[in-house]
């Protein structure tokens, strides 16, 4: 098995590598109402079809010099460095799982259940941050499936992701109902909407996937890196914000927070079973 390791590795790079180019379709394409399945993708300049050898993930950005094949137009670098990062986190949510699956602890269709859903779950957070973070808006399209995903996962292999039915369920629940109370508390103190209707849904998808005992750390997490993002944010554009806007810009920071739930989810995801084991190891050594 340990021979085989390497070239698993590279095939799920590669394999993660096209799915990373597909988010970047659903990305540009879902906010704007758009199939994500056809047409094929064209350059937005000059409408040339992108052929099958100027589409291939990364390698063809950089042989292109991040330029369109006919037009020269510059291609966003955001499009390699996507594939790249979905490239790396499928590998990262397969690994955990592959020595169970090549010894056969895990039935094929167990394996294929738990990994195709906990990347499923990883791709859709990854277009739900992206989208958030150009349009301020969370899609349904992509957060309400995710919520009835996580329960059907509970239901068919929740014992072996531990995260069984009662924690999806509850997970959903809270993680709606909390950030709704959390929400309106805000717009009572405040007068205006911290957070959107979409984070609602979004955390309740996180609740379903990643069980109710996962929802205090991956607010936690989410709050403070966005916090974190938002100083920096703030530090580095202050001077010209003021001059525009005057004071008030300064106490409001808009900073969309579903690119941040997202995060804290897949940070909790990938490093709970490590965190699990090191609070386990406490508890037995106390
Ligand atoms: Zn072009």
């Amino acid at each position: 098995m340990d021979a085989a390791l390497p070239q698993i590795a590279a095939f799920v790079l590669a394999w993660g590598a096209l799915w990373g180019s597909f988010l970047n379709v659903v990305v540009y394409r879902v906010p704007r109402g758009l199939s994500v399945v056809r047409p094929r993708s064209r350059c937005p300049t000059c409408e040339r079809p992108i052929t099958a050898w100027q589409n291939v993930p990364i390698l063809s950005w950089a042989a292109l010099a991040g330029r369109c094949f006919h037009c020269k137009t510059p291609i966003s670098w955001r499009y390699p460095v996507v594939e790249a990062v979905v490239a790396a986190l499928t590998l990262a949510v397969v690994w955990p799982w592959l020595p169970a699956w090549l010894e056969g602890d895990l039935a094929p269709w167990q394996a294929g259940v738990v990994v195709g859903g906990e990347l499923a779950f990883a791709y859709a957070l990854v277009a739900i941050a992206l989208i958030d973070a150009d349009t301020f808006l969370v899609p349904d399209a992509l957060s309400l499936p995710l919520v009835l995903m996580g329960l059907a996962l509970a239901f068919a292999v929740g014992d072996l992701r531990g995260v069984p039915w009662v924690q999806a369920g509850s997970g959903a629940l809270a993680g709606g109902i909390g950030l709704f109370t959390l929400q309106w508390t805000y717009a009572r103190a405040t007068g205006r909407e911290g957070l959107g209707t979409g984070d609602i849904k979004l955390l309740a998808a996180i609740g379903a996937t990643l069980g109710l005992r996962a929802l205090p750390a991956v607010l936690l997490l989410a709050a403070l890196q966005g916090l974190l993002f938002a100083l920096g944010f703030h530090a580095a554009t202050r001077g010209r914000a003021v001059a525009e806007r005057g004071l008030a810009s300064v106490r409001h920071l808009a900073v969309p927070f579903g690119p941040f739930l997202a995060l804290g989810a897949l940070q909790w995801l990938l490093l709970h079973r490590m965190f699990d084991a090191r609070v386990q190891a406490w508890l037995g050594s106390v």
